[in-house]
């Protein structure tokens, strides 16, 4: 929403303040938004789902393994990319919380796709007391949690 809370920004103004917050997180880890990682970032906010990095380069058409590896590293140094690693399933890029909000996963097991899902704000908060209240001895700060869900996918079979 815009400051003034009138009128919604239009889609190249959320564009210009989406890569300013790129190029700013960049620049705090003394790196540039290079014609590549613009590449990488564009792809990732346009699928708006978790990708694997082969899904990635053929969305990112001709772009060579090595360099979409190597840059997608340092996006994930500098707080732009987030890697979801989970066991038995191939390694998933999609955009950092901080850029696309706070969300949760869900991970087929046959299939290995994961899936973005949201939580109502309500048990947001709920889960958040919970894990306080665990942190409550003083011996640790909770932070931010990140809760996955593994199972089966719609599209496999039983
Ligand atoms: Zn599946
Ligand atoms: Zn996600
Ligand atoms: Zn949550």
């Amino acid at each position: 929403m815009s400051s003034d809370g009138t009128r919604h920004p239009d889609r190249t103004t959320e564009t210009a303040i989406f890569d300013r917050l790129v190029t700013d997180r960049l620049a705090e880890h003394a790196l540039r938004y290079t014609m590549r990682r613009r590449q990488l970032v564009t792809v990732l906010r346009r699928v708006d789902r978790p990708v694997t990095l082969v899904e990635l380069m053929n969305l990112a058409s001709g772009m060579p393994q090595s360099s979409a590896y190597r840059n997608l590293a340092l996006l994930e140094e500098a707080g732009v990319v987030r890697r979801l690693v989970h066991s038995g399933v191939d390694a998933h890029f999609e955009l950092a919380e901080e850029l696309i909000g706070h969300h949760h996963h869900l991970v087929c097991g046959s299939c290995g796709t994961v899936e973005d899902f949201t939580l109502p704000v309500e048990l947001e908060r709920a889960l958040s007391r919970a894990f306080d209240s665990i942190a409550e001895n003083g011996r640790f700060e909770a932070l931010h949690h990140a809760v996955d869900v593994y199972g089966r996918c719609s599209v496999c079979p039983v």
